[in-house]
This record gives C-alpha cells, structure tokens and sequence, in this order.
C-alpha cells in the first residue's frame, strides 16, 4: 500500500535537494509530478487537483526560512497537505455520555465489517471498556457464526439470534446464555434492539452492530441499514471500506453517504497492494474523517488511523510514533533490562533470545515493524524478503531444546542436534546454523557493547 505512491513522490521531491533557490518552473514541474504520482495511485481527480493547486501556492509564496532549504521547505508543505487531505487531526470515538456508546457498522459485503467488529472489540477492551458484539448480518450464510468466532477469539461476547430460527419462526434459547425473546432471527432491526437491550441490561458499555452487505449498492441493502440507524440512534456509524476497491471506494462511499449516512470511515486491506488512492480521496470527497485503518487478518492488525502519521509515512518519513506505541504496549522493560545485562556480559543464552524474539512478534508481522522505519521505503525489496515463516522455524528449533539446552547451547552436540531437527521437523543443518549464528551473534553483541564502554570488555579496554 503506498508504496509506489511514496516512490514517486520521494523522487519528485529528491529531485529539488541541493538546489539553493526554487523557480517557479522548478516548483511546477515537481507539481507536474506529485499530480501523475496521484492520479497513478488512484485517487480521484478532483482531490488531485485541489492537492497541487494548494502546493503550487503555497510554494511559489513561501517566505525563506532561516531554518529549512528551499526543498525542505516543499517537502514539509507537501506533508501538511497530505495530512489534511488525510483529515487533519486524528478523529477519535465518541463515546456517549450516557452508555452504551452504539457504533454501527455498514459497507458493501466482502469489506471486512465482520472481521472488523472483532478486532474493534478487541481495541475497545484494551481501552478498559466492556463491548458487547451483535450479529445482524442476518444475509450472508455463516456471518453470524463468524462473528461468533471473531468474537471468542477477541473474548468479546457476542448477542445472536439462535441460528435456525427462521423469519417468524419460534425462537429456541440461544448458545452461550443468549435468548433473544421475542425476536426472529430474520429481523436485523429486532436484534439490534434487543442487542441494546442486552447490554443495558448486562451494564456493557459499547455496542458494536455487525450489519449486512451486498455485492453491490442497491435499494434494499440502504433500506435496511438505514432502518436499522433509524431504530438504535448510533452515536457512530462507520463506513467499512475495502481499500483495494480503487476508485470505487469513492463512489461506494458516496452512495452510503446519501442511502445510510455515516460518520466516520474504516478502511480495510492497507496490507494488499492497492495504490491508496480510496484512503487519499474518500475523506476529501465525503468529509468523513478516516477513524480506523485495518491491515491483515488477524485482531492486532488494526489501528487508529492517524492522518500525520500515514503522510509521514507515504513521504518516506517513517512512523516512530507508531512504533513506539506498538513496542510500548508489548514490551517487558525487565525483561529488555535483563536481556541487555546479560548480552554486555555475553551470557544471553538461547532462552533469552526466544523471549525478546516473542516479545517482537507480539508486535505484528517482522516486515510491517521494520516498515515504519524512516527510509525503510529504499529497502523495500529486502523487507519483502522478511519472512516470518522462518522466525516460525527459529522458535520451533529453540522450543524443540531443553531448557538445559537452551541455557547452555554449549553442551548442544551432535546427537543432541539430531535429536532437535527430528523433534522440531527441520534438518539438522537448519539446527546447525541456528546454534552457530547464535554463538556468532553473542560474541559480536558482546564485543560490540565493550567498545562502546558499557561492558566489562569496555571497562578492561579503557
Ligand atoms: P464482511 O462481509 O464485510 O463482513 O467481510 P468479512 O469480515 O467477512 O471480510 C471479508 C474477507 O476479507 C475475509 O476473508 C477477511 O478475512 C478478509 N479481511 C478483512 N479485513 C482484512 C484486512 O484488513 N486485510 C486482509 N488481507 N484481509 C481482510
């Protein structure tokens, strides 16, 4: 995602470096190419041509700052539009004063709004609130026992008509406790209210309403979302959209907006490798700010969508932030003590190499941490080569260890290395390598941290 994007615009703006003076010509023809670099990542045209108009203006006007050369000065204007075409400020939720807090979701099938009601719940429990997930995707076969998966996975429980019950039909008591009295699963409307009545009850304090979608737009799908708008009175209404749908992300969006209404949008997909273009046009074209930003499958694979962040990272800019935040939710600051004393001292043992290698994981795919380095765009192609698959097979060797192995690798001989491959099921010379490596990896660590004064090899040089 982005990354051709990012590709043409970090070299339209390098392009202008080193130059003391700007033109008018130098800046039109850097417009020239952030508007090709725009229209090729799909976003739609109007939006491009307010982008460069705004560039345009206020490049050709900047005072010179004392502090930023004339390019550095366009690359920071540039920034500040992308943040605002993105939508400014961050958008965050807002709860309702008196809970629950109802947030419904809507969009097209096939957009990824079931998957996103779990991994909501799962944020929203993380933020210390008590959700309550309800199934009225009562359309697509299976939506409601996926929400019921997604949910279990999230530990967020989920308020569903018994499956079987039929338009009309009676209504058997449902699994896990749930009993929908009076409500017939064909009903999205009845079991949104009583979804609402379920948590009111139960003192939950969000509310996530999982809706249906269709293939495409049409009149009866709006109906019912909008009905069921009508009916609960969400205090958000989150269009969910499948950012690998290009320009059609744009009119999608535009149609909810008149059939249902929604007030604020979810993109899902970022990790495939579509051209952006939906993320940089639907917020400009519907004035809804982006809230959430979905990138993978899994529950973590979410997050807030945060319009300065996503700029700096399309300029090539990095996203510490981020990274920073994902690191401090996972990370163990003992532990890394720990690790680091024992790495001066080179006495990291296998042990403590597989904790700090699931301390990382914890963080998501190895490629979408190092992706939010700043430059990590010039090393995309090495980044694509990061495979978590063979961090799945370091840790199946080291697990497939005794501990006695693990903390002292020394004693790891040849029978004991068969014995590794054949439990873990990988060769022996994968085994080798591991083993080797690691006595390679904690000699230079060591080494590495003596010259540099923090460990007993740095005390005995100085
Ligand atoms: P719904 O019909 O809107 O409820 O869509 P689903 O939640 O069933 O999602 C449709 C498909 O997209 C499923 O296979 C999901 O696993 C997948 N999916 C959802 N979000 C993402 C995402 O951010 N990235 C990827 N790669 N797949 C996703």
């Amino acid at each position: 995602m982005f990354d051709s994007l990012s590709d043409r615009l970090t070299g339209a703006l390098k392009d202008l470096r080193g130059k003391g003076k700007l033109s008018d010509a130098d800046i039109d023809r850097t417009a020239r190419e952030i508007r090709l670099a725009l229209l090729e990542a799909d976003v739609s045209l109007p939006v491009v041509r307010g982008f460069i108009a705004g560039i345009k203006q206020r490049a050709k006007g900047a005072e010179v700052s004392g502090a930023l050369n004339p390019a550095q000065q366009v690359v920071k204007i540039v920034n500040e539009e992308l943040i605002e075409i993105l939508g400014g400020e961050t958008r965050r939720v807002q709860f309702a004063k008196k809970p629950p807090t109802i947030i419904m979701l809507a969009g097209l099938q096939g957009a990824g709004k079931t998957t996103l009601a779990g991994k909501l719940g799962n944020w929203l429990k993380q933020q210390g609130h008590t959700p309550l997930l309800v199934a009225c995707d009562l359309q697509r076969p299976g939506a409601v026992s996926q929400l019921q998966i997604v949910g279990e996975r999230a530990g967020v429980p989920v308020f569903a008509p018994h499956p079987g019950t039929g338009i009309g039909g009676e209504n058997l008591p449902a699994e896990n406790g749930w009993v929908p009295l009076g409500v017939s699963s064909g009903d999205p409307v009845a079991v949104a209210r009583a979804g609402i009545d379920e948590a009111v009850a139960q003192h939950y304090d969000v509310v996530v309403i999982d809706t249906a979608g269709r293939l495409g737009i049409d009149e009866e799908l709006m109906r019912q979302a909008a009905d069921i708008r009508e009916a609960t009175n969400p205090d958000e209404v989150l269009f969910v959209v499948d950012a690998m749908i290009g320009q059609d992300a744009v009119s999608t969006a535009e149609s909810f907006q008149a059939g249902v209404g929604f007030t604020g949008v979810v993109l899902t997909k970022l990790d495939g490798d579509a051209r952006g273009g939906a993320a940089l046009s639907v917020r400009q074209v519907t004035g809804r700010p982006i809230m959430f930003a979905s990138s993978g499958e899994k529950l973590e694979d979410f997050d807030v969508f945060h319009p300065d962040r996503m700029a700096s990272r399309i300029l090539g800019m990095g996203d510490v932030l981020s990274l920073i935040e994902q690191a401090e939710q996972h990370w163990d600051q003992q532990q890394a003590e720990e690790a680091a004393a024992k790495i001066t001292q080179g006495e990291l043992t296998l042990e403590d190499f597989l904790e700090q290698m699931l301390m990382i994981r914890k963080m998501g795919p190895i490629g979408n941490i190092l992706g939010m380095l700043p430059g990590a765009g010039q090393m995309k192609d090495a980044l694509a080569q990061v495979d978590d698959k063979q961090l799945d097979r370091v840790q199946a060797i080291i697990r497939g260890m005794t501990p006695a192995e693990r903390e002292n690798p020394k004693i790891i001989n040849a029978s004991r290395r068969l014995r590794i491959a054949n439990g873990s099921g990988v060769t022996v010379s994968e085994v080798n390598q591991l083993v080797d490596r690691f006595f390679e990896a904690r000699k230079m660590m060591a080494q590495m941290s003596g010259r540099m004064g923090f460990g007993p090899a740095g005390r005995r040089n100085a």
